[in-house]
């Protein structure tokens, strides 16, 4: 069993410092991370700090130690917050999440298959097939999501480009039997564009070693951006067998694999495709390209031609016309459609994979409560040199994250105290429920009003745009723009808007803020793929049935949409009992050694951790009502065994806490006991087991 540490590596729980001021906070962060210590508790979150290298802490024996034993046993780890949130499920039957946050690089999604990796070792020990199928699938599964939701980006070299909550459900055993995966806003508009040393989804590297589906093989891959990048390299060729590999075991065809290929090349064709005009039409450059894709996607060449240069749109007679694009449409069009070819290829895979996991035939009256564990492993809060819509998204879902974390950890366990009539300081913190309204409020806040320009017919431009969010949001605290601050020469009066995020300020260009709210796509790609002979493929349009004329004119917006998923998210998260990691990026070089005390800093102050170590140092670990605390420990005490003669529950727990003496560990509450520490309680666990 691994051993406590010594103080040589500073104070493994920040509970634990002398005094709770930034300094000694960091002074011990940057003394652990050096002596190669990247766990720190504060009581139950575990604060975690990206080692950049190999750490051996993951092995079986590491496994072991942590399996069924209580958090203080060991030195901080995920596993021992994994087997916690684990516990917790088995012997309470209560639903549990993990939820991982910090900024890109951070390590969550390394975090993330940590805690699966663990729960899937320490289940199932009697090796069921069933079982074991479940948790080969989704360990499976990452393979799969990483190399079509994962890219190079200037500051992870494996960046996740989507946000993952996954749900795992057990039995009564505590054995997995299946799971469900939700994955928000993909990336997409990486798919035609990516930043000067940024990478396309890896998926689509690994593409060039599935030569066989098409002869196309050879071309410059404009998607691809960089032309070198474009040659695959070893990693890529390895990664492609893994997931093959990986898709076999989860059980996908033969057939949908070869369309899963078929539609990466189909992708990367559209990337080369290029339209002429001659002042009267437009038309498409080589024929050959047109075909190629007609091939690979099982539909007829004339028919993807149409799409590529005609829209069919219903005039306001009813009547229903072809429309010729001009060259800019044809080129605009042809980018929505990779687009949405991918963003489509990525939810249906993890569909797919769902309905393999899903569980079946569950009954719980033959098998018990359902219980879940749930992993969310999201995108942290981005601020680059140039931030646009997907940022503005990105950071309003972790501005929602904070909120729940302010919900639960800390204003909830104020409001415990204060109901229970115990002592309390009350620790000032910054609720950031102000820039969540900014963001998300009906009709007054920012995706409110981009709808509404969306929405508006005629020429609205993002400028025109920024003006209504400048009228608005003129008052809002957290809200700024140029015209707002007209001596701020960093920002320009036609782009850009500034929003005083909890995390720091971000700038954000409202370029292409309103195209890529709308998302639109044409019909047209939607009625061509829906017609497709390939079912797998025709699967993935359901939508293509319909006509023009019977298309909604108001479809949701993408920032509706997303605000929706991630409300529902939150709902998901808060009926859960959370557990936190909460993941620092030590420095920006992806160095091992390196402790950049500022940039540490910083994350430290928007994590908002050392609210939290106040909190809980003023806090209790533990709490529970009189009589059910009595229930479990009455046989510990020879006034309370086998039934106590007092005159209420709380003496007679009062008698067994002074028969094991942590009566300064307590506070006594209107209808529960507070312990402070869980060492106290350790002690009470040993006696019980030793007495039953
Ligand atoms: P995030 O998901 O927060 O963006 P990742 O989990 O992808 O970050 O981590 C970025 C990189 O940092 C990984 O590819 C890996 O090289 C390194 N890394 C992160 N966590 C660990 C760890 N626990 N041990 C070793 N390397 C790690
Ligand atoms: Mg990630």
């Amino acid at each position: 069993m691994a051993e406590l540490e010594g103080l040589e590596f500073g104070k493994s729980d920040f509970v634990l410092l002398d005094e709770v001021t930034m300094e000694q906070f960091m002074e011990n962060l940057k003394l652990r991370f050096e002596k190669g210590r990247i766990y720190t508790y504060i009581g139950e979150v575990v604060v975690s700090v990206n080692p950049y290298r190999q750490m051996d802490i993951y092995g079986k024996d590491n496994i072991e130690a942590y399996r069924g034993r209580e958090l203080y046993e060991n030195p901080p780890h995920l596993y021992a917050v994994s087997d916690a949130a684990y516990k917790a499920m088995k012997r309470r039957a209560k639903d549990t999440c993990i939820v991982i946050s910090g900024e890109s690089g951070a390590g969550k999604t390394e975090a993330s298959k940590y805690i699966m990796q663990y729960i899937a070792a320490i289940t199932n020990p009697s090796q069921r097939a069933e079982v074991e199928s479940v948790k080969n699938v989704l360990l499976k599964s990452n393979c799969v999501l990483e190399a079509f939701g994962n890219a190079k980006t200037n500051r992870n070299d494996n960046s996740s480009r989507f946000g993952k909550y996954m749900d795992i459900n057990f039995n009564f055993n505590g054995d997995p039997t299946g799971g469900h995966i939700n994955n928000y806003l993909l990336e997409k508009s990486r798919v035609v564009h990516q930043q000067g040393g940024e990478r396309n989804f890896h998926s689509f590297y690994q593409v060039n070693c599935s030569l066989h589906f098409c002869s196309a093989h050879l071309f410059y891959f404009a998607f691809l951006f960089d032309l070198f990048a474009f040659q695959t390299s070893n990693n890529d060729r390895s990664s492609h067998k893994a997931v093959l590999s990986a898709l076999e075991v989860i059980g996908f065809s033969k057939e949908e694999i070869t369309s899963v290929y078929q539609i990466l090349a189909t992708i990367l064709l559209l990337g080369n495709m290029q339209f002429e005009s001659d002042g009267e039409s437009v038309n498409i450059v080589g024929q050959e390209v047109v075909n190629h894709i007609s091939e690979l996607t099982a539909t007829d060449p004339e028919s993807v031609n149409k799409s590529l240069l005609y829209r069919t749109v219903a005039t306001g007679g009813g009547e229903v016309i072809e429309k010729g694009h001009t060259e800019q449409d044809a080129c605009f069009g042809r980018d929505a459609f990779a687009k949405a070819l991918y963003e489509r290829l990525f939810g249906w895979i993890v569909s797919r994979i769902n309905s393999i996991i899903e569980v079946k035939d569950y009954d719980p009256v033959l098998h018990g409560k359902n219980t879940v564990i749930g992993v969310l492993d999201i995108y942290g809060f981005e601020i680059f040199d140039n931030n646009s819509f997907e940022q503005f998204c990105i950071n309003y879902c972790n501005e929602k994250l904070q909120q729940l974390f302010i919900e639960l950890i800390l204003r909830q366990e104020q409001d415990e105290y204060q109901r229970e009539g115990i002592t309390w300081q009350h620790i000032e913190y910054f609720n950031n429920q102000i820039i969540v309204d900014l963001v998300e409020q009906a009709h007054k806040g920012i995706i409110s009003i981009l709808d509404e320009a969306c929405l508006t017919v005629g020429k609205v431009t993002d400028t025109v745009c920024l003006d209504s969010m400048d009228t608005k949001l003129a008052q809002h605290p957290h809200y700024t723009s140029r015209k707002l601050s007209p001596t701020d020469k960093s920002m320009d009066f036609q782009k850009h808007f500034r929003i005083r995020h909890y995390a720091g300020d971000v700038t954000y260009s409202v370029e292409g803020f309103l195209d890529k709210n709308k998302d639109l796509l044409f019909q047209d790609f939607k009625r061509l793929m829906y017609n497709s002979a390939n079912p797998v493929l025709k699967e993935m349009w359901p939508d293509g049935h319909l006509s023009i004329t019977e298309v909604t004119k108001r479809p949701l917006t993408a920032a509706t949409l997303f605000k929706n998923s991630i409300v529902a998210l939150v709902d998901k998260l808060a009926c859960k009992e959370p557990y936190y990691v909460r993941c620092i990026k030590p420095n920006e070089m992806k160095s091992p050694v390196l402790f950049d005390d500022a940039r540490c800093q910083h994350q430290v102050a928007y994590l908002g951790l050392l609210e939290n170590v106040r909190v809980r140092r003023a806090g209790f670990a533990y709490r529970q009502l009189y009589a059910r605390f009595l229930q479990r420990y009455k046989m510990t005490c020879e006034y309370t065994w086998p039934n106590h003669l007092m005159a209420s529950d709380r003496e007679a727990v009062e008698a067994i806490v002074i028969q094991h003496g942590f009566q300064d560990d307590v506070a006594y509450g209107q209808t529960k006991l507070f312990v402070r520490t869980p060492r106290s309680l350790f002690t009470l666990e040993q006696e019980r087991n030793h007495l039953i």
